[in-house]
């Protein structure tokens, strides 16, 4: 529990929420403001602030709850579709320091963009990032 944190207190019942799902370590609850309706936030019910920080044997409850939570909003809302995602670190979007996966149901003709992709300027390029990804792993 973080004493800052607007997630912790949703978990804890200060703080009201729409939940749809609340089993074992894992949370779900609609998110206020929608990409599209139904759009939920899976949580983990302790407090951790980026995907680096969950413990991985948290991983096993957490895939299962996407997959269980995730078929359920599809159904739901009659979506076709569904993106599952992640903002870590406030550069690429995370505005609530309390690790959280976005399911977004989506439709044919939505018009949601979710990102733009761009070019590498040569193969040599992506062949040494790959390299750099690879030494960092180790
Ligand atoms: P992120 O940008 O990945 O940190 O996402 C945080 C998400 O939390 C945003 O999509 C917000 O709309 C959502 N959010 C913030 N406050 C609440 C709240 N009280 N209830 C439900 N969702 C919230
Ligand atoms: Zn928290």
């Amino acid at each position: 529990m973080s004493d800052d944190c607007i997630f912790c207190k949703i978990i804890e019942g200060t703080i009201p929420c729409a939940k749809v799902y609340d089993r074992g370590g894992i949370f779900a609850f609609l998110d206020i403001a929608p990409v599209n309706k139904g759009h939920v936030l899976v949580v983990p019910r302790v407090h951790y602030a980026t995907l680096f920080d969950l413990p991985s044997d948290i991983g096993r409850e957490l895939l299962g709850a996407l997959k269980l939570v995730g078929r359920a909003v599809m159904q739901a809302t009659g979506a076709a579709g569904l993106n599952v995602g992640m903002n870590n670190f406030e550069v690429a979007g995370q505005l609530v320091h309390h690790a959280h996966f976005h399911l977004i149901p989506r439709h044919e003709g939505d018009g949601l963009r979710l990102w733009t992709q761009h070019a590498y300027e040569s193969g040599d390029e992506m062949q040494k990032l790959a390299q750099a990804v690879k030494q960092a792993i180790g």
